[in-house]
């Protein structure tokens, strides 16, 4: 089966573009991990080139994708980007090596969920036009690589700037069912955190079916009053991309795959979200951070092969942040040297 590597356009020192409170960089990684965790409840593979909110140079983002899944026609490169410069709509660029089935149907599903689309197209490096413009197809010599842009986050005319800031899950959704299409798998599964209203529920029946409270799916969906109607799509859990304190419940988890995750013991997740079992069910969302841990901070012994990227994975922080905390002047390590993890 094919593989993904989902690519969160630029980070960390590279904002991308800003305007109307959109910063590029924070939307294509929060769409970026939306469509990691829907492709791991798809049971498709994926992987992510960034995290988190980290500065990766061309050389190192091209050597992510590739070292991941090696560079073959079986892996997909999934570029996320977000439009500048006074256009409106989606649009999507594959590689010249490869066919527009793929870039298609991503942009029939991106209009399917109420966006403009401009047009699946290839752009050739105009010193040598046999290669692409862009590095992130011209360097991935053999994979399926495409960048999508969803949008204008400048736009004037159209929708953009709505759909970017409020519905954004919607836009991300889109690239999932077009590769669930494309790779064959059955796309069955509702994103954890929503739910359609079904006769005879009321907020209070379905804030207790998600357990959350009545406030909170309010506050969540914008509601002013209590009335739903069927059908009506409502948000039931907070998105782990806006609440790091949570995290929803994938296939595959178990209580220590999730407490190894957030470096927490099995019986610390237990007991602050008093679990009496170890049965999860897919779709829960535990509270992963302990807020009375939340400022204290440990002390880390660096090991061979470490590096601050590393440390920063393994302690779910950031690079910068670490940098910061510690005063370093560089990203060299020594073993054995001492870090304050926050
Ligand atoms: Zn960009």
């Amino acid at each position: 089966m094919k593989k993904v590597v989902i690519d969160a356009g630029h980070g960390g020192v590279d904002s991308g573009a800003t305007a109307n409170g959109i910063v590029e960089k924070d939307l294509t990684l929060k769409i970026s991990q939306y469509i990691k965790n829907r492709l791991d409840e798809l049971g498709i593979e994926s992987t992510l080139t960034r995290d988190s909110d980290i500065t990766l140079e061309p050389t190192n983002r091209v050597n992510k994708v590739l070292n991941t899944y090696g560079n073959g026609s079986d892996v997909i490169v999934l570029s996320n980007h977000i439009n500048a410069g006074g256009g409106d709509g989606a649009e999507v660029i594959y590689a010249l090596r490869n066919n527009d089935t793929l870039a298609k149907k991503i942009l029939m599903e991106l209009e399917n969920k109420g966006q403009n689309v401009r047009k699946v197209y290839q752009r050739v490096l105009p010193s040598d036009p046999s290669k692409d413009y862009y590095y992130m197809l011209r360097n991935t010599p053999n994979t399926e690589s495409l960048i999508v842009e969803y949008g204008f986050l400048d736009s004037t005319k159209g929708d953009d700037v709505n759909l970017l800031k409020n519905n954004w899950q919607n836009l991300a959704e889109a690239t999932v069912k077009a590769l669930a299409s494309y790779i064959g798998v059955d796309y069955n599964v509702e994103p954890s955190y929503y739910y359609t209203v079904q006769k005879g529920d009321t907020l209070w029946s379905i804030a207790r079916k998600f357990n959350t409270t009545v406030d909170k799916l309010k506050d969540m969906n914008n509601l002013t009053s209590n009335m739903l109607s069927i059908g009506q799509r409502l948000q039931v859990s907070e998105n782990l991309n806006n609440n790091d304190n949570y995290y929803i419940v994938k296939k595959g988890d178990t209580l220590y795959s999730i407490a190894k995750k957030f470096n927490l013991s099995v019986d610390e997740l237990k007991e602050i979200n008093n679990l009496n079992s170890d049965t999860l069910s897919i779709g829960k969302s535990l509270l992963v951070s302990n807020n009375n841990s939340n400022n204290y901070s440990s002390i880390y012994t660096v090991n061979k092969g470490d590096n601050l990227y590393s440390i920063a994975r393994k302690f779910n922080t950031t690079v910068s942040m670490l940098a910061e905390l510690n005063n370093l002047e560089s990203t060299l390590l020594s073993i054995g040297q001492k870090l304050l993890i926050p």
